[in-house]
């Protein structure tokens, strides 16, 4: 049969259709506003309306941060009296997620820019305007928390206008807490952002933005129909990985799926393509009909380069194979994961991760605890290495462990950022002072605005995976926003920190920090890990070492193992509750050797500055 002659002429008229995402920088409102456009044009019941209906998972929803971008179909009634179809793309605004932006943004005609009106423009807004205004997208400025008594829209519409050069004179005043101007968004959307086009009668071409596995269904993909039309029954082909599926269904989120006949032109929804390998599926690749095949695929994705890496490794061993299994399956929702075998003599098996940031890593972590049940243990967070051998050779590596031997090393580079920062002028030292502390080289200082000044440095990316964006905000009081790209990679003298624990070396809790941060680091180390590390039956010394040299030590202390000691006679359900928690604690904990070594240790050294 061929299904790819269709005759429902019964869904919306493409000139109908508004497909658009909505960015800003963190914390602007995109997920509140989302919300109230959901609750505006009915798409969820006022009763089932929770807060952040887009933000589905659950680190999403504890941590107030959008992750994953999700789209939702929403029917709204202009006031011209038509009904338009809105695909409505939420974004996350954090640096570390802007390839979930600019995937999303390919998908849509049109971009809502959400500003602040009390913050006013910021580091991530810049970026966001840049990428949106680079996919050539109709942008409708929106000024968001006008509710607020310390909103200050006239001068941030200013701002829109000096800082980004987007006309802000039409821009909307809106409260997604009170809803004040909501109507007056969707109605900026109708007129602003232009309609989808297709080339009529053309075969199936569909863009996928993102996708993810169910167990049963297989892969799901998300995807934005660019010619032609999808229906469950119909023959199809995945041009980029060349594997062919039969559609097992198709629809749309509002936000929950809701199953349709079709997806057409223009229009955004998911595909059941029942495929059960997780590396079927690409982001970024092109869906048409086996039979009628599109002569010209869709330009796909950049591919992204891993930031930060880190090694995951099961608690216990025998889970290493379950580990993979969800790594790939992950993957299907998060194509910027890569990784690779590694073996410690600690910890034993498990993978060198590849991360786009620190909270990427820390939300990645998470997922595959929580989604696929696994009790991981990270190490130390590093970054890509060039290390030049006397034999004048390259070594690309992303783990101390890797590191040859001092001998034979002639140079090592790290890559350096390019960042900027925009502040009031009032921190300017504060955060000159804070570069230069973490290796950073200053530059160029562009006042904005009277408010806002935006200074530019480069700084090795090392050091900002520690703790610089914290130490940023706090030094700011929270005025800060940051802003960065990898520029290319530099010499540095960096050296291998050995930890050592009763006498032996622990290769996963090693670093490579530079030449004159190792002393005061080491310290540190040491000093934090005797926090970390409980008391063991005997004296474990903690050593810091720089090839064969200790650089710094710490003993945790002997104790003795009776927990009951405490407890003269009294209450059984009292000691059957601590040698549970002991026993609470024995799982959390790996054995290094003879000592007892709880998950925190492995990232002591990001917690070296925390009280
Ligand atoms: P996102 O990171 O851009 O998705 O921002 P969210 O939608 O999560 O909002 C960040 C914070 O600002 C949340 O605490 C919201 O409750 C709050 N917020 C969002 N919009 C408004 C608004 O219009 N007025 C006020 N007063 N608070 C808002
Ligand atoms: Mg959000």
């Amino acid at each position: 049969m061929n299904t790819n002659k269709h005759n429902d002429t019964s869904h919306i008229d493409i000139t109908h259709i508004r497909n658009f995402s909505i960015v800003a920088h963190i914390d602007h409102g995109k997920s509140t506003i989302s919300d109230r456009i959901l609750e505006l044009t009915h798409t969820v019941d006022e009763r089932d309306l929770d807060a952040q209906m887009l933000d589905s998972m659950d680190i999403e929803r504890e941590r107030g941060i959008t992750i994953k971008s999700n789209a939702v179909r929403v029917e709204y009634t202009a006031d011209d009296g038509d009904v338009y179809q809105f695909n409505l793309i939420d974004t996350p605004g954090h640096v570390d997620f802007t390839y979930e932006v600019s995937r999303s943004l390919a998908a849509c005609e049109g971009a809502v820019l959400v500003v602040d009106a009390t913050q006013g423009v910021e580091a991530q807004t810049v970026s966001n305007a840049t990428l949106a205004m680079n996919a050539n997208l109709d942008i409708v400025p929106a000024i968001n928390k006008i509710d607020l008594p310390s909103a200050h829209p006239l001068e941030v519409k200013q701002e829109i206008e000096d800082e980004l050069a987007i006309d802000s004179a039409d821009a909307v005043l809106v409260s997604g807490k009170t809803g004040e101007g909501i109507h007056d968004l969707l109605e900026s959307i109708v007129y602003t952002i232009s309609a989808p086009t297709t080339t009529p009668g053309a075969p199936l071409k569909a863009l996928i933005l993102d996708s993810y596995f169910d167990e049963y269904r297989g892969v799901i993909a998300t995807v934005r129909v660019i010619d032609g039309f999808i229906t469950a029954g119909q023959n199809l082909h995945m041009m980029a990985v060349g594997d062919d599926f039969l559609c097992d269904g198709v629809g749309c989120k509002r936000p929950c799926e809701v199953a349709l006949d079709s997806l057409y032109a223009g229009e955004v929804g998911y595909v059941i393509t029942g495929l059960k390998d997780p590396a079927a599926v690409k982001t970024g690749d092109t869906i048409t009909w086996l039979d009628n095949p599109t002569a010209k695929p869709c330009d796909g994705y950049h591919e992204v380069k891993p930031m930060v890496y880190t090694g995951l490794f099961p608690t216990d061993t025998k889970y290493y194979e379950n580990l993979r299994d969800a790594l790939e399956k992950l993957k299907v929702n998060d194509p910027s994961l890569t990784w690779s075998a590694e073996t410690s003599i600690a910890l034993g098996f498990g993978f060198r991760v590849g991360f786009l940031g620190l909270l990427h890593m820390e939300v990645v972590k998470e997922r595959l605890e929580r989604e696929f049940n696994l009790d991981l243990i990270a190490t130390a967070p590093s970054v890509n290495y060039h290390v030049y051998t006397t034999d004048h050779t390259m070594r690309s590596i992303t783990s101390p462990q890797d590191l040859p031997d001092v001998t034979s090393i002639d140079r090592i580079e790290e890559p350096y950022l390019t960042a900027k920062v925009i502040v009031p002028p009032a921190y300017c030292g504060a955060v000159m002072q804070l570069v230069i502390d973490h290796r950073g080289i200053t530059g160029d200082m562009v006042y904005l605005t009277q408010k806002s000044v935006e200074l530019h440095f480069d700084i090795p990316l090392a050091e900002l995976i520690l703790d610089f964006f914290d130490q940023l905000k706090s030094r700011t009081k929270g005025y800060a926003s940051l802003d960065y790209e990898i520029d290319g990679y530099r010499p540095s003298q960096l050296v291998k920190l050995n930890i050592l624990l009763a006498g032996d070396e622990v290769d996963a809790l090693s670093c490579i920090v530079h030449k004159d941060k190792a002393y005061p680091m080491a310290r540190a180390l040491c000093d934090k890990l005797k926090e970390i590390i409980p008391q063991q039956l005997f004296e474990v010394p903690i050593q810091g070492a720089i090839g064969s040299k200790i650089i710094s030590r710490s003993t945790v202390r002997a104790r003795r193992k009776d927990v009951l000691a405490k407890c003269y006679g009294g209450d059984i359900s009292r000691k059957r509750k601590l040698l549970e928690k002991q026993k609470e604690g024995k799982k959390r904990m790996k054995s290094i050797g003879s000592v007892e070594v709880p998950q925190e240790a492995f990232l002591a050294v990001l917690k070296v500055g925390d009280e």
